[in-house]
C-alpha cells in the first residue's frame, strides 16, 4: 500500500538527533518558553526574512491572535469585513469569527484555487478593511497584485501560510503558520507561529499569547494561553534546516506528476511558476472523483480530498447554507489529492503515474 502521507517515515529521518536533543532537554528541566522556543523564533524569522517570529499553540491561534492584535491596536474593529477565499480550510474563517470580524467569502480563481484581483474587487464595500490571503495547497498568491490592491484600497493584509512554509519570504505582511504534523514543516504534535515586520503588532501578540502579561503577574491585556511548546520547538529546530530540501523533493515529484500523468479525464493543477509552489498537496481534478479514488485504493494507492465540504455548506455556518459559490462548490466535488511527501520513493511515484494513466 502507498499511504497518502507516511508521517512515521518523515520523522524517522530525524530520530537519532531528536533523541540526543531530548536527553539535554530532560537534563535542563525547563518546559515552557525556554531556549528551544527562543532559538526557533530567531531562526524562523530569519528563514522568512522578517524581523519577528512568535511561537504559539497552533495555526488557528496564530491567525486568531494576529487579528486580535490588530483589534487591540485599533487598526481593525469588531464588525469590519475581511475578505477570505470561500474554498479555504475552515480555520481561516473560524479565526475571523472568533474575534468578531465579519468574513466575506470570495470565490477563488478556478485554475490556481487562490483568491484573485477580479474576485476581490467584486466584493469590496465601504466596510471592507482587510484581506486574509491563503496560499492554498502551497502555491503562492501573487503578492505584488495584492500589495497594489491593498495600497489602492487601504486594506490590511494577513497571510495564512499554514500550507506554504519556505516560500513566503517575499512579502512584508504579517503571516500565520501551522506546524501540525502533516504540514511541510511539521512538529510531532500541535504548534504554530506568527511572523511579522511590525514591531507594535509583535509586542501585542507577545503579550496576548501569555495571558496578556507585560511582565510576570502584570497583565495589561486580556490574553490567552497559547505558547509553542518547548518540546515541539526542539523537534522543529532539528527539522527546520531540511525544509528547503524537503520542498525541493516535493517539487521534483510534482514535476514528474505534471510531465508524466497523461489521462484526458484528469486535469492537472495549474502551476504558474514551480519555484513559487511548495506542493503541500498535489491536487488534481476529475468529473469522476469518487470513482477514481476507489479505483486507486483498489490498486493500493491512498488519496485524500481537500476538502469534501466547503465552509459555507458546513453545519457550523448554517446561516450561510443558502449562499451560492459555484466555483468553490465545483472544486469541492472534483478535487483529489495524490500522495505527496518528501519521502515518497521514485518507484512509488512511477507506480502512481502508471496506475492513473491506465484508468
Ligand atoms: C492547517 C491549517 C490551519 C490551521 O492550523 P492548525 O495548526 O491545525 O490550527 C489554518 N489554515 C490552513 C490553510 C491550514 O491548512
Amino acid at each position: 500500500m502507498i499511504p497518502f502521507l507516511n508521517l512515521h517515515t518523515i520523522n524517522a529521518r530525524f530520530e537519532s538527533q531528536f533523541k540526543s536533543e531530548l536527553s539535554s532537554f530532560f537534563d535542563k528541566g525547563w518546559y515552557v518558553l525556554g531556549e528551544q522556543v527562543a532559538q526557533f523564533e530567531r531562526r524562523f524569522a530569519e528563514l522568512n526574512k522578517d524581523n519577528y517570529a512568535l511561537g504559539v499553540g497552533n495555526g488557528l491561534d496564530a491567525l486568531t491572535l494576529i487579528f486580535k492584535g490588530y483589534i487591540t491596536l485599533g487598526l481593525l474593529n469588531k464588525g469590519d469585513e475581511v475578505l477570505v477565499p470561500a474554498n479555504t480550510y475552515i480555520a481561516s474563517i473560524l479565526a475571523l469569527v472568533e474575534v468578531g470580524l465579519t468574513p466575506v467569502l470570495v470565490e477563488p480563481n478556478p485554475q490556481t484555487y487562490n483568491i484573485s484581483t477580479e474576485t476581490i474587487l467584486s466584493k469590496i464595500t465601504a466596510r471592507t478593511k482587510a484581506i486574509l490571503v491563503v496560499h492554498l495547497y502551497g502555491q503562492l498568491v501573487d503578492m505584488e497584485i495584492i500589495e497594489k490592491l491593498a495600497n489602492d484600497l487601504s486594506l490590511l493584509i494577513v497571510e495564512d501560510c499554514a500550507q506554504s512554509h519556505g516560500i513566503n519570504a517575499c512579502s512584508n505582511f504579517t503571516k500565520a503558520f501551522s506546524f501540525y504534523p502533516s504540514k511541510n514543516l511539521g512538529a510531532l504534535g500541535d504548534g504554530g507561529a506568527i511572523v511579522t515586520n511590525e514591531e507594535d503588532l509583535f509586542k501585542v501578540v507577545t503579550q496576548l499569547r501569555n495571558y496578556g502579561s507585560i511582565e510576570k503577574y502584570r497583565h495589561e491585556l486580556r490574553g490567552v494561553n497559547s505558547r509553542l511548546d518547548e518540546i515541539q520547538a526542539l523537534f522543529l529546530n532539528v527539522k527546520l534546516p531540511f525544509l528547503h530540501e524537503d520542498n525541493k523533493n516535493r517539487r521534483r515529484i510534482a514535476q514528474r506528476y505534471l510531465n508524466e500523468i497523461r489521462n484526458p479525464m484528469i486535469q492537472l493543477p495549474f502551476v504558474a511558476d514551480i519555484e513559487k509552489h511548495v506542493f503541500h498537496l498535489f491536487v488534481i481534478q476529475t468529473d469522476n472523483r469518487n470513482d477514481l479514488q476507489a479505483y486507486l485504493l483498489g490498486q493500493q494507492i491512498e488519496t485524500q480530498i481537500h476538502y469534501p465540504i466547503p465552509p459555507h455548506q458546513q453545519e457550523a455556518f448554517s446561516e450561510w447554507s443558502t449562499f451560492s459559490f459555484p466555483v468553490t462548490e465545483a472544486i469541492h466535488q472534483r478535487v483529489l489529492s495524490l500522495p505527496m511527501s518528501p519521502v515518497l520513493t521514485d518507484e512509488e511515484v512511477t507506480k502512481i503515474i502508471s496506475v492513473i494513466n491506465a484508468y
